[in-house]
């Protein structure tokens, strides 16, 4: 256990230091034996000790001393539901939140968004931070991805481990400054169904991304 919380304070660190999350927001997870393990509520990662990291139990009920992170609905209901993950990672990266604030998906206009799981970044519907309908929303938004934008919020990335959650949330927010600048010069270019079917193909043969998922439409 504590070289989980070593595992996850130090992947909080490294969102702060690339700052995809400032101060105290954002939040990060990992799954543990009977639940999962997640930041705590309002405290920035410079004043964060493993200690401070939330044991949950699966249902959502903290095991531990502290006040987990407001957003621990999404985080119990993403583990509840998709087996194959075990990481999440939440930010409020400046790109993947100025997208999400234009309620945008993010097309295929790099073949990189494969990463996310799939050829589209979905954008969930707006709902109140911390709310079950936000989960709800969050869900629906990754079947079948890796990651997802919140409206007028910011970013979700899952993963199989924490550093493949990690890379993700990287991937999503540079796709997301990628997407962004071309939209300042014009209309960027979109990969057709078959370009990207031939992506996933090539990325088959490297070991996938996320947690070697296979493409799922
Ligand atoms: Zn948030």
């Amino acid at each position: 256990m504590n070289a989980d919380r070593e595992s996850l304070l130090a992947i909080t660190r490294k969102l702060s230091v690339l700052g995809l999350n400032r101060g105290t927001s954002g939040n990060a997870s990992m799954r543990v034996e009977g639940g999962f393990l997640i930041t705590p509520s309002g405290m920035a990662v410079e004043h964060m000790s493993p200690e401070d990291l939330v044991r949950m139990d699966a249902e959502g009920v903290p095991q531990s001393a502290g006040k987990p992170s407001s957003e621990w609905r999404f985080h119990k209901d993403i583990y509840q539901s998709r087996p194959e993950i075990n990481a999440v990672i939440h930010t409020h990266s400046p790109f993947a939140t100025s997208m999400a604030c234009l309620r945008r998906e993010i097309p295929p206009f790099h073949y990189m968004i494969a990463v996310a799981g799939g050829d589209t970044i979905r954008c969930a519907p707006y709902a109140l931070f911390g709310s079950q309908a936000l989960s709800d929303a969050a869900l629906q938004a990754l079947q079948g991805r890796y990651a997802c934008l919140l409206a007028n919020h910011g970013m979700i990335a899952a993963g199989g481990t924490l550093q493949k959650a990690f890379d993700v949330a990287v991937e999503v927010e540079s796709l997301c400054e990628q997407y962004w600048r071309a939209l300042q010069v014009g209309e960027p270019c979109i990969l057709s169904t078959q370009e990207m079917t031939e992506v996933f193909e090539q990325f088959r043969g490297y070991g996938n991304w996320a947690t070697s998922p296979v493409r799922k439409a």
